[in-house]
């Protein structure tokens, strides 16, 4: 077994390879989230693109793998160390009322993070993504991953995502295929965009001045899904871009730093997926 990178940091997207030779499926368990193997490149090895969210405990976890293959199936397990990403802290101004939201917003935040919730908890069974991320903006990312902010003085929360200094009307592209399963305004959000990427892994972009894409869209690393903007909960305009799998926040500039051309799943021609759900 082996992890890309192989020094595991709070917040890292992590590559797993698993040679099995004469499997006919692998997956497995971390940190009580499920990993799902797919059949690599390569004749005999298995890929799995999972991760450690950006909260999860440092200190040694175990990555526990079942393999099945005929006649005989194995489990295994591998201490994993995980180790402290020593993220900043720092303090934003915003409008009051993303600090202490009146009651009819409330009702509408909790009503959209059902929302999310329910588009979150459904992946493609298969991985729809191809080859390596690609930046969603041509402008620069800023270290902002993991950073603990201070709203006003008072709420405080970790920043899971990374922003980039995008100006108002930048086109912001798919990083990689997928299927669009939100695509509307939220509170915090503004304008968002939510990709399923399969297995479990979304990437999610916030703050558009426009949206060009629809939910259930099928679309292809570098297709225009909006432009960028100042919408919701921001300081100003710019793009902030997200990355989940099973729930866990990943640093999004890692992802694009992963080489996954070698590791790819085979590329499929495929024009609708019946297997992510739309949120009503
Ligand atoms: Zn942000």
């Amino acid at each position: 077994m082996q992890l890309t990178p192989d020094v595991v940091v709070a917040g890292s997207p992590e590559l797993i390879r698993v040679s099995a030779p004469g499997a006919t499926s692998v997956d497995g368990e971390w940190l009580g989230r499920k990993v799902q193997f797919f059949p690599g490149a390569r004749t005999g090895e298995w890929t799995a693109l999972a991760g450690v969210d950006v909260e999860a405990p440092i200190g040694p976890s175990t990555l526990k793998i079942h393999i099945i293959a005929m006649p005989d199936s194995a489990d295994f397990s591998r201490t994993v160390e995980i180790h402290a990403a020593h993220y900043r802290t720092e303090s934003l101004g915003v409008q009051p009322k993303f600090v202490e939201p009146g009651p009819e917003a409330l009702k509408q935040i909790h009503e959209q993070s059902e929302v999310k919730a329910k588009v979150f908890a459904s992946s493609a069974p298969e991985p729809l993504w191809h080859g390596d991320f690609h930046a969603p903006v041509a402008a620069a990312a800023t270290d902002s991953f993991g950073v603990r902010r201070m709203f006003n003085g008072k709420l405080a929360s970790i920043h899971k995502g990374a922003d980039f200094r995008a100006h108002t009307g930048t086109p912001v592209h798919a990083a990689n295929s997928g299927v669009v399963v939100l695509a509307r305004p939220l509170y915090f959000e503004g304008n968002c965009v939510i990709i399923d990427h399969g297995m479990g892994l979304f990437t999610e972009s916030m703050h558009f001045s426009r949206i060009d894409v629809k939910e259930g869209q099928h679309v292809n690393t570098g297709d225009v899904l909006g432009l960028s903007g100042a919408t919701g909960r921001v300081t100003g305009p710019h793009l902030h871009w997200a990355v989940r799998w099973q729930g866990a926040s990943l640093d999004p500039i890692k992802l694009l730093h992963l080489n996954l051309s070698g590791s790819t799943p085979p590329s499929k021609k495929t024009a609708a997926h019946p297997h992510h759900h739309r949120p009503r």
